[in-house]
């Protein structure tokens, strides 16, 4: 067997239009622009590329975008205080950091600084126990993506067996909470889980979340599952230069799996995508009136 490819770049750029029409009717009727603030401390150079990419799709979906660029100097208190005035300033519905931060920065004091209804990363805790206990709220992007890409194959998720690598506060969690939300049996594994290759071989869906590129095997797919790769690894590639590979082994995976996402052009675009439409639930929200989206 060979997997259908679950085409990423074109689930999100159909999903880009959708936002991008639901701005234009908030602009008509409401007079409301979606404004999104993006803080990127230091040069980490796929920091720069992730915010530089972040900021153009702001843009594109005809939305307000800011990037704040702060020195790898930069003291927390001095990143409280801009957080601060982003809280308070009303052009600003989404507030976003790019993560990692400098060691020297509490990243979870930075979280817990933005106002909850401005987290478009869906990280504070605040919006982590609405997930948890099924009220609604900002849910993080990655997993609202990884979801969006199942259900283009299982439109209901209903009974199935879902396992989880990873249990990272910004994807592994928030996944499984999703899944559960959408009524799969979920199954969360992590570095100290018994025989992986066994978990995985009982699942009819795989989320790979871990960071080590090729992990998960060929062999540890039911044939006919579906698999989701979240995992982004730079690794050598032709020449020496480096390229990206995603936490599945994808040529022996496709074999044996009846879809999967390839690494880039699966999960990576859907992130962005849904920020922006988490952007957009946000500003609907802090103004007061529905979205499509
Ligand atoms: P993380 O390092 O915070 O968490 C990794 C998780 O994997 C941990 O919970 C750990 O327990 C688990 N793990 C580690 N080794 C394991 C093993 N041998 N077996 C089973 N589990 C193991 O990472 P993260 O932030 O959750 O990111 C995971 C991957 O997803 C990374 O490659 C990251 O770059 C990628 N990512 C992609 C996107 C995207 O937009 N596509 C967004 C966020 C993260």
């Amino acid at each position: 067997m060979t997997a259908c490819i679950i085409d990423g770049k074109a689930i999100a750029a159909e999903l880009r239009i959708k936002i991008a029409l639901e701005v234009r009717r908030l602009a008509a009727e409401h007079r409301l622009v979606p404004g999104l603030a993006v803080i990127l401390i230091g040069d980490n150079p796929a920091s720069e590329i992730y915010v530089r990419n972040k900021a153009r799709a702001t843009r594109d979906a005809g939305m307000q975008s800011s990037v704040h660029r702060l020195s790898g100097a930069t003291t927390q208190r001095d990143l409280l205080a801009l957080i601060s005035d982003l809280n308070s300033n009303a052009a600003v519905h989404g507030i976003l950091v790019q993560l990692p931060l400098p060691p020297h920065i509490d990243a979870q004091a930075v979280i817990e600084a933005i106002e909850p209804a401005k987290d478009v990363d869906g990280f504070h805790p605040l919006n982590a126990g609405r997930l948890a206990i099924g009220l609604p709220g900002l849910v993080p992007c990655t997993p609202l993506g990884c979801i969006m890409l199942a259900k283009t194959i299982h439109p209901s998720l209903a009974g199935r067996d879902a396992l989880v690598i990873g249990r990272s506060n910004i994807v592994g969690k928030p996944l499984a909470q999703l899944l559960l939300r959408e009524n799969a049996t979920v199954t969360i594994a992590h570095s100290k889980t018994k025989d992986l290759p066994a978990v995985s071989r009982r699942a009819d869906l795989v989320f790979a979340a871990v960071g080590q590129a090729h992990m998960v095997r060929g062999a540890w797919i039911k044939p006919g599952a579906t698999v989701i790769d979240v995992g982004i690894n730079r690794v050598p590639g032709a020449g020496g230069k480096p390229r990206l590979a995603g936490d599945v082994a994808y040529s022996e995976a496709r074999e044996v799996a009846g879809a999967i996402t390839p690494v880039p052009g699966g999960v990576g675009p859907m992130t962005i995508a849904c920020l922006l439409a988490n952007t957009v639930r946000a500003a609907c929200t802090i103004i007061g009136v529905s979205t499509t989206l």
